[in-house]
């Protein structure tokens, strides 16, 4: 090939101008959701020592974080609740008058423009720290926690949640809320489904983050970090169930994930960067090794690049901030 006819693809990096007008990828505030730890019984905001820069907020001044994230240019949140009324079924989340429903009605009331979305599972609210029910096996009863599931789930949307998500990995969980939100009247209420979710050593931070003291493991139903076909079958059950987003956690370490479920389907895909993401990187920014805009930006590249039409992440008003800028 002679010299001329050679294709430099240096020519479109030449100035800021040209590379902004082909860049395939862009990142916008409307894309993120931001994860919130509201604990009750506390007076004064407490900061994740496992998560640096990251607070549990108390629920009594849960208003004034809100207004924060929604100043900083966030629309989208995602509430867990670190529960001082934990039992062996999580029966708190299941009141109407419990934590779940009294920090989905307060951030409604507080920020009523903004999307409220409700984390749906009990490991934040039983004493054992697994996800349901456990059976008389010892394991966590599929169909028992069903049930809890889809009640949960509905008293959130009567609570004013704009969109429940229910992370318990629990075979038909979609289908069951589906099942209920419509026959409660809340057709109009989407699901984002924790379609795959892997049994990732990356939860660690949110443990402490959300109070949860889990004896023993989640294996027994997330997923194998090692199975990306198996993710695929997750992902089409929940289509198939009616589900209106699916997501892919953790994030980084399962972009392939990403990949071949944007392949797969036409429905918006999420991907939650979890807790294990956050302080890798926090604890990199804090010494020096990385610079933080820089990695942070360019991870959410890559979390959409891969597929993902919304991220969850502990950085979102630090990305919106400086998208704004
Ligand atoms: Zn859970």
């Amino acid at each position: 090939m002679s010299v001329d006819l050679l294709y430099r693809p240096r020519r479109l990096r030449l100035t800021p101008a040209l590379r902004a007008m082909v860049r395939e990828t862009l990142v916008q505030p409307s894309q993120l959701v931001y994860p919130m730890f509201i604990e009750e019984g506390i007076s004064e905001q407490q900061p994740i020592s496992s998560m640096p820069g990251i607070f549990r907020y108390p629920e009594k001044s849960m208003d004034k974080a809100v207004k924060e994230a929604r100043d900083a240019g966030i629309s989208s949140l995602l509430l867990f609740g670190v529960s001082h009324h934990k039992d062996e079924t999580g029966s708190d989340s299941l009141k109407p008058d419990g934590l779940l429903a009294r920090m989905v009605k307060r951030a409604k009331d507080t920020a009523p423009d903004m999307t409220i979305i409700s984390d749906n599972c009990f490991c934040e609210y039983t004493s054992h720290g697994h996800c349901g029910v456990i059976g008389t096996d010892g394991h966590v009863h599929n169909d028992h926690t069903l049930e809890n599931l889809a009640l949960q789930a509905y008293i959130c949307a009567q609570a004013g949640a704009d969109m429940v998500a229910p992370s318990a990995m629990m075979d038909g969980q979609i289908a069951a809320i589906r099942q209920r939100l419509d026959a409660e009247g809340y057709t109009h209420t989407p699901i984002m489904a924790y379609a795959s979710k892997f049994a990732s050593g990356l939860y660690g931070p949110f443990r402490a983050a959300a109070g949860c003291d889990l004896k023993g493991d989640r294996f027994t139903y997330q997923m194998d970090p090692a199975n990306a076909r198996e993710a695929q079958t997750e992902a089409a059950l929940d289509e198939a169930e009616g589900a209106d987003i699916l997501m892919v956690k953790p994030g980084m370490f399962y972009l392939d994930i990403l990949a071949r479920l944007r392949e797969q389907t036409n429905l918006p895909l999420a991907a939650y960067q979890v807790s294990g993401e956050y302080s890798m990187m926090s604890y990199a920014f804090q010494k020096g090794v990385l610079d933080e805009k820089r990695v942070v930006m360019e991870s959410m590249t890559a979390l959409r690049r891969a597929g993902a039409d919304i991220i969850l992440t502990y950085f979102a008003p630090r990305v919106a901030r400086w998208l704004k800028e």
